[in-house]
């Protein structure tokens, strides 16, 4: 659990370290920092999760378009970590099924497929891929398209919720006594030196988003974690190209699928996901230079929404899929490490990179499935372990070492009652744990991150909300004016950034 959320003058003076951003990076980092034992604190400018850590395609995965883009060695370690959530965090993380149908004629055949998933499951240390012959095939999945197709490979990569994930690890970190805190944004970073000139701490100025106090707090290693932002704060020559992905979520007996599919577009042969995910499919995701305003939340346009669309038309033309199936959609911005090659978005490689400057040390890049290699380079960076305590902990296989008893059901992915057929006594106990448990400051962390009830319901969730206004209200401790006034800002955002535009 986290703490209650506390006020800025509540925060301590000084820490060892100041993690800035409270996505998957942040909270890594804050958690293997409060593993060695450092004080750490942990600002996020919203809520937990709020950037691309909850706008991923949900996987814990090696990257098989990484492996043939011959990023060797980030799919290797990817695996390694894969393999190590998915112990680790069983139920959050857990190991799917996803086919890749084998098109006549086409590149990757059958025999290339397999090759490449030979590798895939050596690096991981498993052996989970077969062949599964056209009937099969058709059997698993009868609403396929199955024109020009031989058969499928069936492999495996891991599947998460990603909010839930960041919420474990801040859960994690603050069982090690690192402090988190929501709403509060870092303004500006200040290299102090000492006397003779060398570096003696940072100077960070806080603000809070709820009450707009400030204060300056100080910290001897300083990480800017915040992803997409993060040239906004690293005081170096921009490094972050921002790439858009935009996902559309449907009701699964719509488009019903037993399996993940990883598909070729018919257009551009790019690599997209249909995947089940709490009772529903999610198809994912573009790619794309992103250009909407940076300090707003992402949508997916018009053009993204066709683009996908006309893959699920192209493959599964029974199931007479059609604009208005979306339930929603959901669009996130991948902080990429510009090559500052003129490429196109899907061939910048997806590693991430630590660099400094005086008083701080950022990270960016990367994926969600890497974020303990990631905090273990900023450990490196800031000097806090050398080359052989770096080898020593890369080679671990356990990271969190204390249980979080959430209640039945919240962030498993295979719990039998999918969210939104859950009843009110199942949905009122997860409810109950984020309220008092988790730092909800708006009705939006509750129905986005918490829970995907936003995400996952045609209305957004309204009639759940209008039905259990009495008891929200009182869980919360929101009189009638707060109440409208969080259901009116979280509507605003639900048809601004998830319902899908026309
Ligand atoms: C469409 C898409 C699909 C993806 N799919 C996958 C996948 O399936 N598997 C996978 O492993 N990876 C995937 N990724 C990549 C992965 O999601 C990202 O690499 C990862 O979430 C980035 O995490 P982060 O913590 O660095 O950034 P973020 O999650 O964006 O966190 C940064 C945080 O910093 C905060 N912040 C910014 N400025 C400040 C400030 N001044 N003060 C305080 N806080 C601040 C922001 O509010 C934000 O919450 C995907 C990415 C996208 C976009």
């Amino acid at each position: 659990m986290l703490p209650t959320r506390t006020k800025l003058k509540n925060l301590p003076q000084h820490v060892d370290m100041l993690v800035i951003g409270g996505g998957i990076t942040g909270a890594g980092v804050a958690l293997l920092a409060a593993q060695q034992g450092l004080r750490v604190l942990l600002v996020e400018q919203k809520d937990y999760a709020w950037g691309t850590s909850s706008r991923s395609s949900k996987m814990v995965h090696g990257g098989l378009r990484y492996l043939a883009q011959g990023a060797v060695g980030l799919t290797r370690e990817s695996l390694r970590e894969r393999e190590i959530l998915i112990n680790e965090l069983p139920g959050l993380v857990q190991r799917h099924s996803y086919l890749f149908p084998v098109y006549k004629k086409q590149f990757p055949g059958r025999w290339a497929m397999g090759a490449a998933l030979m590798l895939y499951d050596w690096f991981a240390g498993v052996r989970d891929h077969q062949w599964l012959p056209l009937k099969k095939l058709q059997q698993q999945l009868p609403f396929m398209a199955v024109h020009k197709i031989n058969g499928a490979m069936r492999y495996t990569d891991a599947a998460t919720d990603d909010s839930r994930l960041v919420l474990r690890v801040l859960q994690e970190a603050c069982a090690e006594g690192a402090e988190v805190i929501n709403y509060v944004q870092a303004r500006s970073i200040e290299a102090i030196n000492s006397s003779d000139g060398s570096p003696a701490h940072s100077e960070v100025t806080l603000v809070d988003a709820l009450t707009q106090e400030e204060r300056v707090i100080t910290a001897n290693h300083v990480v800017n974690a915040t992803g997409t932002w993060a040239d906004e704060l690293s005081a170096a020559a921009p490094k972050i190209r921002p790439l858009r992905g935009s996902h559309l979520i449907f009701a699964a007996h719509k488009l019903p699928v037993n399996y993940a599919l990883a598909l070729l577009h018919p257009v551009d042969k790019r690599l997209i996901f249909v995947f089940p995910w709490y009772g529903h499919t999610v198809v994912g995701t573009t790619d794309l230079d992103h250009t909407q305003p940076k300090f707003e939340e992402a949508y997916a346009e018009q053009e993204e929404i066709d683009y996908l669309l006309q893959l699920i038309k192209a493959r599964f033309p029974h199931c007479n899929i059609d604009y208005k199936d979306i339930i929603s959609t959901q669009a996130g911005v991948r902080p990429i490490i510009r090559s500052g090659k003129d490429i196109k978005p899907s061939e910048e490689d997806r590693g991430h990179l630590v660099w400094q400057a005086p008083g701080r040390i950022t990270v960016s890049g990367g994926k969600l499935t890497t974020f303990r290699i990631m905090g273990l380079d900023v450990l490196l960076a800031a000097g806090l372990i050398d080359k052989r305590e770096y080898k020593r902990r890369y080679r671990q296989k356990t990271l969190f070492r204390h249980e979080i008893n959430w209640p039945t059901g919240l962030g498993h992915l295979d719990a039998a009652q999918p969210i939104t057929t859950a009843d009110t006594a199942t949905l009122q106990a997860w409810w109950h744990w984020a309220i008092h448990k988790e730092q909800v400051v708006h009705l939006d962390d509750l129905m986005l991150r918490r829970t995907h009830i936003g995400n996952l319901t045609p209305d957004g969730g309204q009639a759940l909300l209008t039905a259990n206004q009495a008891w929200l209200q009182q869980q919360l401790g929101w009189d009638n004016e707060r109440w409208a006034s969080e259901l009116a800002r979280y509507l605003q955002i639900w048809q601004g950034y998830y319902q899908p535009k026309r």
